[in-house]
């Protein structure tokens, strides 16, 4: 046992500068958050999570002092099912889930896991059952956003470049311009390269079934999220219009119940759980094991730190339905690197997970202080 003595949610919020910012179908991104969860226990054991920040950070951080941590506190940093449980019930018991409360059991519980990995002295894909395996990587992030064909083209190149075998172009802007981006990316890179597509939730299905002759044109690998998360009823109605390229979503859909929904729809066959949103390493195994029941991979959505990169791949070198790691390849994104890089993306396009204990890095804490919480949401139209 390793009792939990303390847990404490950290806000750290950049300013971007005006030619930094990405448009994409949500938006501008004027700043980056982050939330880092920091849980340490009686043995001095420090373990660090990212609960995702929504458009709010300081209200999710309020929400993990005053409400949740009060409630981990003295419990077994071992005990990672009971602690999440515990949040769980205690939130949909009262009010339902809510994102709010669902990013803030996210964070709890990676961090709980980072600890578990770093009292045990292993890094978090062996305490989940992995080994050090070769992850097919994508090149995402915010990045790709709505610029000319060209310059998309020329940035895409420059992912080449570096080793990836797929990308994520950004669509959502208007059907005309995300089709002729499209078809430059394609006509560029050739045959070979996987060229992915988000909506980011910014079309209805007659915007959608405009798209398809193009998209099957180009063959694209994937097209993510063209509506909102409870939008049920366009997801199954997307069936009938659909030809050969696979539907993705899944980062704004928390909880196993979500993606039995989703999976139950039939629309979707890309599934993306982000873990600082969907509930963690716990909750993210669970839907892993629930998608591999159904035939179908897991590929986590990434947010903005390190930590969950790390989580991401962890989780997928422990699963035997792994999918595509997203890396984020933001060409300004401090939060990142700031607790050391990643393993490199190989000549086959793949990365492998971290080796050191937990999600494999030591935390600095006094980076935070360069990162004050600037209130509010970080995407603006
Ligand atoms: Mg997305």
């Amino acid at each position: 046992m390793s009792k939990i003595i303390s847990v404490r949610a950290i806000p750290l919020s950049f300013k971007l500068p005006e030619d930094r910012q990405i448009t994409v179908g949500i938006g501008t991104t004027t700043k980056r958050d982050a939330i880092i969860v920091r849980v340490e226990t009686e043995d001095g054991v420090v373990g660090y999570g990212e609960a995702h920040p929504g458009r709010s950070p300081g209200a999710v951080c309020s929400l993990i002092d005053s409400t949740l941590a009060p409630a981990v506190v003295g419990m077994d940093a071992f005990d990672s099912t009971g602690i999440w449980d515990k949040l769980y019930k205690m939130q949909i018991a009262s009010h339902g889930l809510g994102t709010g409360a669902a990013l803030a059991i996210s964070g709890i519980d990676m961090a709980v896991w980072d600890a578990r990995g770093k009292l045990c002295n292993v890094p978090l894909y062996k305490l989940l059952g992995g080994s050090n395996k070769p992850i097919k990587a994508y090149a995402g992030g915010i990045s790709m956003g709505f610029q000319p064909p060209e310059s998309l083209a020329e940035e895409v190149m420059r992912y080449v470049a570096r080793g990836y075998k797929a990308v994520k172009l950004r669509f959502g802007d208007t059907v005309a311009k995300d089709v002729a981006r499209m078809r430059l990316v394609r006509q560029t890179v050739g045959e070979e390269l996987e060229v992915l597509a988000d909506i980011n939730a910014a079309y209805d299905l007659e915007q959608v079934r405009r798209l398809v002759p193009a998209i099957e044109e180009c063959r694209l690998g994937w097209l993510e999220e063209p509506f909102g998360c409870n939008n049920h009823g366009a997801y199954r109605s997307l069936k009938s219009i659909m030809g050969l390229v696979p539907i993705a979503a899944g980062e704004n859909h928390y909880t196993r119940y979500a993606f039995a929904q989703l999976l139950e729809a039939g629309a979707v066959q890309i599934f993306q759980p982000d873990v600082s949103k969907t509930g963690g390493v716990t909750e993210t195994m669970r839907i892993a094991a629930l998608l591999s029941a159904w035939g179908y991979q897991i590929h986590p959505h990434s947010s903005a730190t390190g930590l969950n990169h790390a989580a991401c791949l962890h989780i997928l070198a422990a699963v035997d339905n792994a999918g595509y790691f997203e890396a984020c390849v933001s060409d300004y994104n401090p939060f990142r690197d700031m607790f050391g890089e990643l393993p490199p993306i190989d000549a086959n396009g793949n990365v492998r997970p971290p080796e050191g204990p937990g999600l494999g890095f030591e935390v600095d804490e006094d980076l935070f202080r360069k990162y004050p919480l600037i209130d509010g949401p970080g995407y603006v139209r």
